[in-house]
């Protein structure tokens, strides 16, 4: 049988009884949209993280392109981030009719190089929307001054984060306002699709309820401002509620298959050729993804492929040469770290339910791959 490098059905035979009865609880509820698992879950999410407020939305894109605008961010706005990124981070941006401006990651980590931003911001900057890459966190202290500084917002990309902390700190504390996505690979994954943005501003979490409601302002019914629709729906939010429940144990776990691969390729990693992960300082990992680095990357993916094991990139084109994004002038060169970990980086089978035995069996056929490079 194949080996994927994610897959939820491991954890779904664990937890059946407990997610089917959620579906079952919503069903026969009466109440499918906005309803009291929806209350629910955005009282504990904002709980976890320490906040006031919560919103949950449909996804983790809508996440941040409302979150943008509930800031404030609109047209003819510019938002700092980076490009090495899933690209609907910048989609996102696009959503709220802002304009995206990128700074490069840093060699070590592939997080935002904090210290490109401030030769970045120009009188129409708006926001910085740091992205907490592969599950930890960005370098949020010099942010946070610059920000100051300038007048400018904080939104954390939280879609791979969930849980991870930072000196401290939980990732979706440290900004303005935090977008999260429940996409089902996620740290906490929906059985569909699902997104929040986390604020302790209650002006910022009443523009996000206006938002994700047609615009609609919730006591007379009307709008003034047109907005979305962009509502998660209540199955989705009972599942969340439960599996928030767990999330501490899954970090757990992806921890543990963190730990297993650093033991198993210590002694074949080294500059020039594998290079495992490596934790910023003051950073609690939580593993969205194990991202190793290899000049012979593509090479190793497809000699995987004669072990039936499945490996990932995250990812192979950096967002600022996509096509769709030629508009905004970035030639190629011109992010040089964000062009040479898209040439070099793949990722390994990660997920908490992942086992020792298959585990172990990813560990031996890499090994044998790279003995014969
Ligand atoms: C997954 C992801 C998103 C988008 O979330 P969706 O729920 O798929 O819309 C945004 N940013 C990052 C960094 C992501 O990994």
């Amino acid at each position: 049988m194949a080996i994927r490098v994610w897959d939820y059905r491991q954890e779904y035979e664990n937890e059946r009884a407990d997610i089917l009865d959620a579906v079952e609880t919503v069903f026969n509820s009466g109440w499918l949209i906005l309803g009291k698992s929806v209350e629910g879950f955005e009282r504990e999410f904002a709980e976890y993280h320490g906040a006031g407020y919560c919103t949950t939305v449909d996804n983790g894109t809508n996440a941040i392109k409302l979150g943008l605008e509930a800031l404030g961010v609109g047209p003819g706005d510019e938002v700092i981030t980076v490009s090495n990124t899933a690209a609907p981070t910048v989609v996102a941006i696009d959503g709220a009719r802002a304009t995206p401006v990128f700074v490069d990651v840093r060699e070590e980590d592939f997080l935002m190089d904090v210290s490109q931003v401030k030769d970045a911001i120009t009188p129409r900057t708006k926001a910085l929307l740091p992205v907490h890459l592969y599950g930890q966190c960005a370098d949020m202290a010099p942010l946070r001054r610059l920000a100051d500084e300038h007048g400018l917002k904080i939104i954390e990309d939280c879609a791979q984060a969930h849980g991870a902390r930072h000196h401290g700190e939980v990732a979706g504390s440290m900004g303005d306002a935090a977008a999260f996505s429940f996409y089902p690979t996620k740290v906490l994954g929906a059985y569909g699709d699902g997104g929040a943005v986390v604020t302790s501003d209650p002006e910022v979490d009443h523009n996000m309820r206006q938002l994700r409601y047609y615009g609609m302002e919730t006591v007379y019914y009307v709008v003034r401002t047109p907005g979305h629709n962009s509502r998660l729906d209540e199955v989705q939010a009972e599942i969340l509620l439960r599996k928030l429940r767990r999330l501490d144990a899954y970090i757990e776990g992806r921890r543990a298959v963190a730990r297993r691969y650093a033991e198993g390729l210590a002694d074949v990693a080294g500059p020039g050729g594998l290079i495992l992960p490596s934790v910023a300082p003051g950073n609690e990992h939580v593993y969205y993804v194990y991202v190793v680095r290899h000049p012979e990357r593509d090479k190793i993916i497809e000699e995987m492929k004669k072990y039936d094991i499945e490996l990932n990139i995250s990812y192979p084109w950096p967002v600022h040469t996509m096509t769709g994004f030629e508009h905004l002038g970035y030639a190629k060169g011109s992010l040089p770290v964000t062009e040479r970990l898209a040439d070099e980086v793949f990722s390994l089978p990660m997920y908490p339910a992942l086992s020792e035995d298959t585990q172990e069996l990813i560990i031996t056929s890499l090994r044998d791959v790279l003995s014969r490079l």
